[in-house]
Formats: structure tokens, sequence, C-alpha cells
């Protein structure tokens, strides 16, 4: 009896301070944290209607308005965001180990005491209040791990990400490397057009070496009020540093880092000019034992500012370019991994339809596929729901104009791309071709063929004329298969190109017998009206080079057809399947 009466007395004790603990979390999950949006905070913050703000360095900030009220926004995570509250007379509480060892603590006791008091009551309700305290701490656990990429998170782009692989043990190890008196590599520029996977080829070398991945984006910095930028850039390396070895990720630099004309005075703004060198500073800044690595992206590398490609700066520059047919399979087959599919869809054929898809695009066709087949609850994704999610896409890109892709495009593209590489390979054994491809680059216009001229210091004059050959060999082969009405605007930078070499070797080099060993740069800046033999003896030139490149093409017209037909099923090729084709 008397011990009955205890154990009661102690149960009533514990239901009470369950009780009051488990209204203290209830209150704590339902009234006291709000979520305000960056903005509505700020509005709050421009209203004198914040009181306190606790200082962190994860994704939320936790703050107390006047009314009493807590809330819970995004962190800025700016430099200038702290001294901004300080001038609105906010107070700044900096969150220490202390707070947060208290908060573990309590958040222990708390659970505890719910347990206690769901015991008592329910078995079920203390699950739930265990689920919810779970989401709420989550708030504060900046990065989940299951968010990490890796490299088997990303397909295709295989060279790209051999060129990254070798970064991950510098990041690792940076004192090995250094221990030998290796420079080692500070910057890499992705560059290729949007949605190929850039922002995801960087995150997966922070997943791959552990690190943590900050990013930022070049527009962020546009019409930023005066040393805001810059100022933002060195709290992003500060950060980045404190965190010890990491990922710094720049998207869309070119928004950063345009060109700069000659006076500096009309290339970017004066702000954009001081968040850049703001940028080169840092980088220049690295110990290179740090293990820190910048990656930027660009989809327009011509119009980026020299001094960003400089050694010590973005020195390694990386092309990601749109899949091919083999990647597209890769990439579908990857977002079709925890999709159920029918066993009738033929990715492969899929892959074949999608020309011209970027990665991003073919992730959101699998996506779309997936929602529709959701929405009529179907037990499988079949190929009626691709093809109308196929629509969807496409639709949605407004960008490029699809209708106009059309077998006979890519047959266009073919002969084009063709003919660059097979004058490439026929003027000389020593030129090498790395790749074809009727897949656009953002080099080139339909295609590309990328050419390695021989390594030599000089170039000699047959040099040049082979080069320009090469570069006239697109339009030759075009006017070869369609006839001379058909000829398309494809060649246009080829034809840029051509007359440029044309003109400096005729107006720069001395190359040319009839017109002499003159320099004409300097016959221009004299206001001489002398430039209208140079134009001539350049045409007649050009002329002379574009009939000797049609000459042989012709005569190996049976090789033409044949890079062509290949290039039409494979997309791309790669040197030694055109050696192979050449050899027959
Ligand atoms: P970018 O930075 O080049 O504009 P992203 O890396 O942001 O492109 O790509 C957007 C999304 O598209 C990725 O998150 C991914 O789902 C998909 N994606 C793009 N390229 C690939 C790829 N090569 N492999 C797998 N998924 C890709
Ligand atoms: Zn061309």
């Amino acid at each position: 009896m008397k011990i009955g009466g205890r154990i009661k007395l102690l149960l009533a004790l514990a239901i009470s301070i369950a009780l009051i603990l488990g209204i203290y979390v209830y209150r704590n999950r339902n009234s006291e944290y709000i979520e305000l949006s960056y903005n509505s905070f700020l509005n709050h913050v421009e209203e004198g209607l914040v009181d306190e703000v606790e200082f962190n360095n994860s994704a939320k900030l936790k703050g107390r308005l006047k009314d009493g009220q807590h809330f819970i926004t995004d962190n800025p995570r700016t430099e200038d965001f702290k001294e901004n509250l300080l001038l609105h007379d906010i107070e700044v509480a900096e969150e220490d180990n202390r707070a947060i060892a208290g908060q573990v603590i309590s958040f222990i006791f708390l659970l505890s005491g719910v347990g206690v008091l769901g015991y008592m009551i329910n078995k079920n309700s203390s699950k739930q209040a265990e689920r919810e305290m779970a989401t709420m701490s989550k708030v504060e656990t900046g990065y989940p791990a299951s968010d990490r990429v890796t490299f088997n998170d990303v397909a295709g782009n295989e060279e790209a990400k051999d060129l990254l692989k070798e970064l991950i043990d510098f990041i690792k190890d940076p004192h090995k490397y250094n221990s030998y008196g290796a420079r080692l590599p500070r910057g890499v520029l992705l560059y290729g057009p949007p949605g190929t996977g850039k922002t995801l080829l960087a995150k997966a070398l922070a997943g791959e070496a552990n690190v943590p991945f900050y990013a930022v984006s070049g527009s962020d910095f546009i019409q930023v009020y005066a040393g805001l930028g810059a100022s933002r850039i060195r709290e992003l390396f500060k950060r980045a540093r404190e965190s010890g070895k990491s990922v710094i990720f720049i998207d869309e630099i070119d928004a950063l880092g345009k060109k700069r004309k000659d006076s500096g005075a009309s290339g970017g703004s004066e702000e954009g000019d001081r968040t850049l060198n703001a940028l080169l500073t840092e980088m220049s800044g690295f110990k290179g034992n740090e293990g820190i690595i910048v990656i930027a992206a660009t989809n327009r590398v011509d119009t980026l500012d020299e001094a960003l490609l400089r050694p010590g700066r973005f020195d390694r520059q990386i092309e990601i370019s749109l899949p091919d047919v083999n990647a597209r399979l890769a990439i579908l087959k990857l977002h079709s991994r925890n999709k159920p599919i029918s066993q009738k869809v033929d990715l492969r054929n899929i892959a074949q339809e999608t020309i011209y898809f970027s990665g991003a695009q073919l992730e959101n066709l699998m996506n779309e596929s997936a929602m529709l087949a959701a929405k009529q609850r179907a037990k499988y994704i079949t190929m009626e729901h691709i093809n109308k999610a196929y629509f969807t896409v496409l639709v949605g890109e407004e960008k490029k104009d699809r209708s106009s892709i059309t077998l006979e495009d890519k047959r266009i593209t073919a002969y084009h791309e063709a003919g660059h590489a097979l004058v490439a390979k026929r003027l000389s054994k020593s030129n090498r071709v790395a790749k074809v491809s009727i897949i656009p680059s953002t080099r080139g216009m339909g295609g590309f063929s990328l050419n390695i001229p021989p390594d030599r210091m000089y170039q000699t004059k047959m040099d040049i004329v082979n080069n320009i050959k090469i570069a006239l060999g697109g339009r030759a082969a075009e006017e070869l298969i369609l006839g001379k009405d058909n000829i398309t605007t494809g060649a246009s930078s080829d034809l840029k190109r051509a007359t440029e070499m044309a003109l400096s070797m005729i107006g720069s080099y001395g190359m040319d017998e009839e017109i002499g060993l003159i320099d004409y740069n300097v016959v221009l800046n004299s206001n001489l009206d002398t430039g209208t033999s140079l134009m001539e003896r350049t045409r007649e030139f050009l002329e002379k080079l574009y009939m000797e490149t049609k000459v042989i093409l012709e005569h190996n017209r049976k090789y033409l057809d044949a890079i062509a037909d290949k290039l039409l099923e494979k997309e791309s090729l790669n040197e030694e399947e055109l050696n192979r084709i050449l050899q027959d």
C-alpha cells in the first residue's frame, strides 16, 4: 500500500513534467517558429520589426521579432549581412558551441519527456512526436548526406570526368604534391551549352573528395551596390578556407568576367571589374596547399576576360559538349534507374531521336514521363508517356526551334564536317583530327571537327595555306553534295577564319610575292588609301585555295560519303574511327 502510493506519486510527477515539456515542444513547433522568406525578412528589417537574429553558418537563420514571435529564414551568408543588421539596431547573437550543446541536452531531455508522456498515454503519439522532432532538427544540419553527388551520377562527359578525377587526389592530399614542389591547379573552367552537367560535375568532384561545396552564380553579382560584389567574393573564399578543403563553384562566370576593352572603360562596369579583381586576387592568394579548387562554368568562353585564363587562375579548360547518341543512352539509363519503365521501351531508340538534347532535357524527359504515368496510376512508364513528355519538353524550350532540325539538316552538317576532316587528313599525314562531330559545340555552328595542327614554334606559309584549306573544306563539301545553289550559312565562321588567315599572311607576314614584304597595318595606320589592292589579292588567293580544296574532295568522294554516313549513324567519331574509314 505504502509502496503503491509512492509509485503513484512518482507517476504523477513524471506525467506532469512530461506534460509541461510536451506543451513546450508543442508550442515550439507550432507557434514559435514561423518561416519567413528572405524577402519578407528584409521587409521586416526595413520596418524595424526584428529584435534579434541568431548568427550561424548553416543554411537557415533563427531570430525573434519585436512582438516575441520566433522565425526562421534563409541565411544569405554574406559579409555585409551582419553589418546591415547592426545598422538597423538589431541584436546579433553569435550561436556558440555552448548554446548548441545546451540545445542538444534540452533536446534529449525533451525527447525523453515526450517519450514518458507518450508511453503513459499512447505509443503511437510518441512515435509521431519523435518524427516531428526529427524534422525540426533537420533544419540545422546543413547538407544532408543523401545529397552527395558522385561521378556515378554523371553519364557521358568521359574526358571531363577523367580530368576532374585527377583533381580528387590534389584536394585530398595537397601536401603530397607540395613535397614534390608541384604547383597545384587552382581553377578549372568548364564551358559548354546549358544543361550539359557542368554544375553536376563540380558537385561530383566535391562529393568524391568528400569536401564541402560552395556555389555562387556570376549573375548574382550584377547590379549589386558598390563594393558589395568584391566583399561577397572575399567572404566566399574566407568561408571556404575556414572549412578547410573545399570546392568553390562559380556558375555563369561570364557575367562577372566579361572581356574588358583595351582601356578598361567600356568592357564591363567598374563594379564588375572590382568583383573580378577580387576573384583574381583571392585565387592568386592561394598558397596551394589548401586543397581548395575553384570551378567556373560558362556557356560563352569567347567573351571571357583573358585575365581569368592565365596560369594560376582558370588555367585548365574543359569543354562540355552536348551528348552524342551513346552518351544520351547512358544519361537516359541513369535517369530511369529508379523508375518503373515498361520492358517495351527501347532507350536506345529514344537516344537516337533526341539529337541536340542536353542532359538536363533528357532528365526532364524521363521525369515528365514518370509524372504522366503517376497521374494515370499506370503500372509502368510506357512509350506513350515518353512520347507525350517529348513534346512537353520541346515546348518548354523556346530557345531552339526544333522543327528546323530535320534529317536533311543532319545530312548537310555531316557532309560539312566530313569535308573539314577529310581535307585535314589528306593535306598532311601529321595533321591530327581528334574528333569530328555533328553535335554543335560552342565553337562551331552545326558541328565541329577538332584539328590539332603539328606542334611547331613557327608557322610556315604551307601551314597557313593548309589551315585555310581545312577551313574551306566545309563549304567545299556542301557545294559538291548540294550544288552551287544550295550551299548554306553553316560556313560563315569558317569563312571568317579563312579570311583572317589569308589577310594576315598577305598583309602582315609578307608571304605573298605580288604584294611583297609590306605590312599593311603600318600602311593603313598612315592613312594611305591602299586597302583595295590588298583586298583584291586576298580574294583571289582565297578563291584559288577554294578550287584546290574542292579538287581534293572530288578525288576523295568515296571517303567523304563514308565519313558522312558514319557521322549520321554515330554523331561523333574519334581519330581512330576516322583513320579506319580512311584506310579502306
Ligand atoms: P549545367 O550546369 O551545365 O547547366 P547542370 O549540371 O545544372 O547543367 O544539369 C542539370 C541537370 O541535368 C542535372 O542535375 C542532371 O539531372 C541532368 N544532367 C545534365 N547532364 C547530365 C549528365 N551528363 N549525366 C546525368 N545527368 C545530367
Ligand atoms: Zn565548318
